[in-house]
């Protein structure tokens, strides 16, 4: 557990709901349970760009935050279609970078990963910052490999400064959206990794105040085994974000687990 901080659960809705009422009404279900639980666990929703603005109205003063899925790395000019951290400030504590569905099918790199982050921490957001390996990787017995290498490179512009508000999400691909959840053993190990990592490069304080989540499939079922796990600082959630009820149930579990450890 990060120095003094409280465990994340960070709801990624991904490119979800169409609607923007579908939107409000998903904060409407959600916001009881975590702002009842809001001294225990930190909640943090990450909508889609167009319904930033409405979700943060409906935010403010719940002690729930916002995010924003991705951000560019300028911050302003010309940069058709981009979004930058200085716009996102006004609406959000939050930003995700290096999701690996824009990995995959934007083409991110590790490099404008890192310039993300650090964009963005230089516009006083908090980040998350999301790693992990794809399955042929993980059979191949390459995963840390793969994993340490992003983080290394993501953080390549991240000082020690930056640790409190640095988040790293540990995501196997072959763990995201299939249902197929990483054994807490491996995802332990892996986090136990990441923290090393961290510490090499921006310093072994830094690394005890950054905060590492486990993200892949999680559900109401699932979330104490991650979430009880020492070295795990909450999880980033996303199809099981979109169920107001469900995912009330996982803040509900995570603050049980944080309220007898
Ligand atoms: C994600 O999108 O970051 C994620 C973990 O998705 P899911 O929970 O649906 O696997």
């Amino acid at each position: 557990m990060g120095v003094a901080q409280l465990p994340l659960l960070a709801a990624n809705w991904k490119m979800n709901p169409i609607d923007g009422g579908a939107a409000l009404d998903l904060v409407k279900g959600i916001l009881p349970v975590a702002s009842e639980h809001s001294d225990r666990v930190e909640v943090a929703l990450f909508p889609p760009f167009p319904w930033l603005l409405g979700v943060a109205e409906m935010l403010d003063q719940t002690g729930i935050e916002l995010g924003a899925q991705d951000c560019f790395w300028e911050m302003s000019g010309a940069y058709t279609g981009e979004v930058s951290p200085a716009m996102l400030k006004g609406w959000c504590q939050w930003v995700l970078v290096g999701h690996s569905e824009r990995r995959a099918y934007l083409g991110e790199t590790d490099e404008m990963v890192a310039r993300k982050a650090a964009a963005a921490l230089s516009s006083d957001l908090s980040v998350i910052m999301c790693v992990g390996e794809l399955d042929e990787h993980y059979v191949a017995g390459k995963g840390d490999e793969v994993v340490s290498a992003q983080v290394r490179s993501g953080l390549s512009s991240c000082s020690a400064d930056d640790s409190s508000r640095l988040v790293i999400a540990y995501e196997p691909i072959w763990a995201i959206g299939t249902g197929k959840s990483a054994d807490p053993e491996h995802a332990y190990k892996t986090m136990r990794l990441i923290r090393r990592v961290v510490g090499e490069t921006i310093g072994a304080g830094a690394a005890r105040k950054v905060r590492v989540l486990y993200g892949g499939s999680v559900n109401s079922g699932n979330v104490e085994s991650y979430v009880e796990l020492p070295l795990c600082d909450g999880c980033l959630v996303g199809g099981a974000s979109l169920k107001a009820e469900e995912f009330s149930e996982i803040v509900k579990v995570t603050a049980a687990v944080y309220a007898h450890g």
